[in-house]
């Protein structure tokens, strides 16, 4: 029994089958039967995600380095 997969949340179970979305090894008592396949607890109940932080916007970036090229062209004249 050395080349049974084991249960990726408990090793001394034998795993029956893989988290479709993450691919990890799921015992009986980890496996969730959805109607869209085999997922790990995790994966069938996604914590509710914070919004990631909002990021500096790409424009506005460019706009700071034009508006520093346009005065430092006015300042060097
Ligand atoms: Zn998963
Ligand atoms: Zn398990």
């Amino acid at each position: 029994m050395t080349t049974a997969v084991r249960c990726a949340h408990h090793p001394e179970r034998a795993a029956l089958g893989y988290c479709s979305a993450c691919g990890k090894a799921l015992c009986a008592a980890c496996l969730v039967r959805l109607s869209t396949g085999n997922y790990c607890e995790t994966c069938a109940n996604p914590p509710a995600r914070p919004r990631p932080a909002r990021r500096f916007p790409w424009w506005a970036i460019v706009l700071a380095v034009l508006v520093v090229l346009v005065l430092l062209r006015a300042i060097l004249r």
